[in-house]
């Protein structure tokens, strides 16, 4: 299995951050016929903080970054969707030992 470089993966949670803030207003909207309306609020929140974490800290190991993202996806998305995804990431690196 190849492996992934820690920075490539940042940068990967960076542009799909970027793009989820892009998207907001469609999520909003969708959310809006299927449900409350406030999921693309919630998604763009959290993507905002884990940029921000991001953009100023800098991580090693894979697991380690994953589990910042986790935890601040937790921390500041909020509703199920943070819960699912924090716990997402998290469950990803369980198997890797760090
Ligand atoms: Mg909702």
């Amino acid at each position: 299995m190849e492996k992934i470089k820690t920075d490539v993966l940042k940068q990967m949670f960076l542009d799909g951050a970027r793009l989820i803030i892009e998207k907001e207003p469609y999520l909003t909207e969708i959310d809006s016929v299927i449900g409350d309306g406030d999921h693309g609020e919630g998604m763009k929140r959290g993507c905002e903080a884990l940029i921000k974490i991001l953009e100023t800290e800098n991580y090693v190991y894979v697991d380690e970054l994953c589990r910042a993202v986790s935890i601040e996806l937790i921390k500041t998305m909020g509703g199920a969707s943070g819960i699912i995804f924090g716990t997402m990431f998290l469950g990803g690196i369980s198997s890797l030992g760090h």
